[in-house]
């Protein structure tokens, strides 16, 4: 997997060039904490605050996964997580307690600390002053990611109106962001709005027999995605052009899976994933919708051949082998519940000059995304994209140096995600213990401030 140097965030994590840096008032980013097998899932204890039902659920939940909790900090406390809880808040007036207390801790949060608010969804009630404190937990907890420093992130769980935390898909979404694994993503809500799910018998193997398309695998943020679902227990089936056929070999072979030499806009692109899914391993359990391109131009400039191009290998594809792998759903190969990932990106959310056709195709992803959860609820199977921000690959090695150092400084953690960021996502959405989030677009962009 080439994952690019960031030669500045190494030199700033050296006693001199910090030195330099500090001294000149620029940026210095951490060098953030990553998962590794067996590591422990947070450095130091947990503080647990509020005082309705989600948090005693979250002290119960972090017991029982052997982390050191606390409901009432004390000043030599040292904390790795702050669980922040306001599912009872009724009036913006609520926040208050709970806020003022996650604030005078802010100064005793370990490096690469994590900071989870967990609240009930603002759409999911129709009292005006019930929104506004939901929404007020969302404005807080963006404006707070903003402030952490050290490789430290603060993100949201958005609990249903009806869902416990206690439920397998909420229990999942709050250890993925407790987690490494949840490194590059900050200012983000991660919604869980069905009881649906389950957890894993072991946490090191989530997909455990599990077979998994990647389009796109054989490099970048697709070959991270492989391997990381195969780290994870799953049995990986990489898909990419003939003409990329010798590294696609070189990836599955490593991960013991199996190549599909495809052009995913051939029609019958869905079908012969089936095909191959069923010869070679007789089911499938998972797809991930990674494979995209870029021909960039200004409107003005567009040609129909740059237009149509992309539309057709990030979009139309999708929605064409989604409709084969639906059709198949719960019969012979395709397993119920099927999971469904695809890859969005925050140009779909914000726009970028130069790219109509290619944020047209990303903010299509989400919309199929969200559309197509609905089809998919009744067979509990689930769909959800990721958007990532700036990660550090081959397509963002070739932007202007100048361009690209704006490009990775602008954002929460100043620095470029690497492509196992986005692995690590896909790789939770697609698991069944994120099996209460369906619909849903996740970004991984360390709160970009483009697409904020
Ligand atoms: P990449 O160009 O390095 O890899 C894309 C892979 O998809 C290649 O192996 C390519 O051969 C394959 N592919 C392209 N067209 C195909 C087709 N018609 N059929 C089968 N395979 C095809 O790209 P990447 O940077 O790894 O990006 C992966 C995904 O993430 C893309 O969807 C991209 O839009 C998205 N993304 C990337 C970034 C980033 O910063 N790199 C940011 C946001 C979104």
């Amino acid at each position: 997997m080439a994952a690019q140097a960031d030669t500045y965030t190494a030199l700033v994590n050296q006693p001199l060039g910090k030195r330099i840096a500090t001294a000149l008032g620029l940026p210095q980013p951490a060098v953030l904490r990553r998962y590794q097998p067996g590591q422990a899932l947070v450095e130091g204890s947990v503080l647990v605050l509020g005082e309705g039902h989600a948090a005693d659920e979250a002290a119960a939940i972090l017991l029982d996964w052997g982390v050191d909790v606390r409901r009432q900090p004390a000043p030599a406390d040292r904390f790795g997580a702050v669980v922040a809880c306001y599912d009872d808040a009724g009036t913006p007036a609520d926040l208050s307690a709970t806020t003022l207390r996650l604030g005078s801790v802010q100064r005793q949060l370990g490096r690469g600390a994590r900071v989870i608010t967990v609240f009930r969804d603002p759409a999911a009630t129709a009292d005006p002053a019930a929104r506004a404190a939901r929404r007020g937990v969302e404005g807080m907890t963006r404006s707070l990611a903003h402030e952490m420093r050290r490789g430290a992130t603060a993100n949201g769980l958005v609990l249903g109106q009806d869902t416990a935390l206690s439920s397998a898909g909420a229990t999942g979404a709050l250890r993925f962001l407790l987690s490494a694994k949840s490194a590059f993503v900050s200012g983000q809500f991660l919604p869980v709005t069905a009881e649906a799910g389950a957890l894993p018998a072991d946490w090191e193997k989530p997909l455990a027999g599990k077979v998994a398309v990647v389009t796109g695998a054989a490099r970048g943020i697709g070959a991270a995605i492989a391997e990381t679902l195969h780290r994870d227990g799953a049995t990986v089936v990489g898909v990419d052009v003939p003409a990329a056929g010798q590294a696609l070999a070189g990836v599955v072979n490593r991960l013991s899976g199996t190549a599909l030499q495809l052009d995913i806009t051939a029609a019958d692109a869905g079908q012969r994933i089936l095909a191959h899914c069923a010869e070679r391993h007789g089911r499938l359990d998972i797809v991930v919708h990674n494979a995209g391109i870029t021909r960039d131009k200004k409107l003005a400039n567009m040609d129909a051949a740059r237009w149509d191009s992309v539309i057709a290998v990030n979009i139309e594809s999708q929605l064409a082998m989604n409709r084969a792998f639906l059709g198949a759903a719960g019969r012979g190969t395709v397993a119920a519940p099927l999971r469904i990932a695809s890859l969005a990106s925050t140009s779909g959310i914000a726009g970028n000059g130069g790219q109509t056709n290619y944020a047209a195709s990303k903010a299509g992803v989400m919309g199929m995304v969200s559309a197509t959860a609905a089809e998919m609820a009744a067979s509990g199977g689930t769909i959800n994209a990721v958007a990532p921000g700036f990660i550090e690959t081959e397509m963002t090695a070739r932007i202007p140096v100048a361009t690209r150092e704006i490009g990775r400084r602008l954002n929460s953690l100043q620095q470029g995600g690497q492509p196992v960021d986005v692995a690590e996502a896909i790789a939770f959405l697609v698991s069944d213990a994120a099996g209460g989030t369906s619909g849903q677009t996740l970004r991984v962009c360390g709160q970009g401030l483009m697409g904020a």
